[in-house]
């Protein structure tokens, strides 16, 4: 019996670090998943094939394993590895595969999704809070000068009722019929012997015979949490805050997961932010650009006066030294750079036509043009 190498089954190199597995494992599961291909035998074969392939190379522990005993190290018979069987309890075995799927295509959607997609109705086997992702939209301005957000979410919290065991209060729990105890479900796919986390108790192994009538036995409740929190200034788009504990809560003594705020900064109308540095346009008359003067320009913060030299060619770009963004570690400010356009007038009175033509002949030294004189060439 010969197993393809999980690296070819995910198109990936033996070196191929945790994110190229991933990606490729997405990719894969959007491609084969069942829900897809509704009744095709060979796509879903492939899916479990890949499943598989990603719940090994996904662990540090198991893809050394794999590497050093190849497929053998998941052979319960052959006695090696047998630690790095899926299946644990409380763990998500061979279902992870499946909320990765669900993250792929968002979640439930909206803005607030489960950012390692464990959802809602596994809670009970879960020792360990999940952690939760906020997307959080904010001006450049307040990125600019800080800002603090109040955060409206719901998470998962241990049901107080049931003290999160999800049985109605002196009802004892019995052992799980469809796996005995285990938590594990062992299933045979011709050779293949593929253990799945029981669906009937989530993994615990145990039944519960009198649901708690608060949470129906899911041992947590949603519940709308606020949270305020404090973006500092300089912020930068995508970057990530973690609130250590907002994410879900433990089920029974686990930590709380970790709420991940991942800030966007919305397209601000006259500032185009590079690093540090704010880029921004400023339209000039000819005669400023020619003659140098000031001119009032709008800051991120106020409104400051921009020195024009004398001779300014237009697409050139003035510095403004410090009005630009505050360094988020440093806190000092980066650059305003002004892109200069030159307007020229559409219209002239006839003085200013004379004006105009008394200047331009004096660019040509007093004489005539030099297209009067290519005219004159010609005659
Ligand atoms: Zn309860
Ligand atoms: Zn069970």
């Amino acid at each position: 019996m010969t197993q393809t190498d999980y690296y070819e089954l995910l198109g990936v190199s033996r070196d191929a670090s945790s994110d190229e597995i991933k990606k490729a494992y997405r990719k894969m599961a959007v491609k084969y998943h069942p829900d897809k291909n509704p009744g095709d035998r060979s796509a879903e074969e492939k899916f479990k094939q890949v499943s598989e392939a990603y719940d090994v190379l996904n662990n540090e522990q198991k893809r050394a394993a794999y590497d050093r005993y190849g497929h053998d190290a998941f052979d319960p018979q052959k006695g090696m590895g047998g630690g790095f069987q899926s299946g644990r309890r409380g763990s998500a075995g061979f279902q992870d595969p499946f909320d990765i799927f669900k993250e792929a295509f968002g979640g439930e959607g909206g803005i607030f999704n489960d950012l390692f997609g464990r959802g809602s109705k596994r809670c009970s086997t879960q020792q360990d809070g999940s952690d939760l992702r906020y997307d959080l939209e904010i001006s450049l301005k307040e990125a600019f000068t800080g800002v603090e957000k109040l955060l409206r979410y719901d998470r998962h919290v241990s049901c107080m009722h049931c003290n999160g065991t999800g049985s109605e209060k002196g009802s004892k729990s019995g052992t799980c019929s469809t796996c005995h105890g285990s938590g594990v479900l062992t299933m045979s796919q011709g050779f293949f012997a593929m253990r799945q986390t029981c669906p009937d108790c989530n993994g615990t192994g145990t039944k519960i015979m009198n649901p708690c009538r608060v949470c129906q036995g899911r041992g947590c409740v949603e519940e709308a949490t606020k949270t305020k929190i404090k973006i500092p200034m300089g912020v930068a788009h995508g970057m990530k805050l973690r609130l250590n504990g907002f994410g879900e809560s433990g089920v029974r003594g686990g930590r709380n997961g970790d709420l991940f705020v991942v800030v966007f900064i919305k397209s601000d109308k006259q500032f185009e932010r590079d690093g540090d540095n704010l880029h921004c346009n400023l339209s000039i008359p000819f005669t400023l650009a020619a003659l140098g003067g000031e001119i009032n320009i709008k800051t991120i913060d106020a409104e400051a006066v921009l020195q024009i030299p004398s001779g300014t060619q237009p697409d050139s770009i003035l510095r403004m030294r410090g009005y630009g963004m505050p360094n988020f570690s440093t806190g000092n400010r980066g650059d305003q750079l002004v892109h200069i356009g030159v307007e020229v007038p559409k219209k002239l009175t006839s003085e200013q036509r004379n004006k105009l033509e008394a200047f331009a002949l004096s660019l040509s030294g007093g004489e005539k043009s030099w297209f009067s004189k290519i005219k004159d060439s010609f005659q």
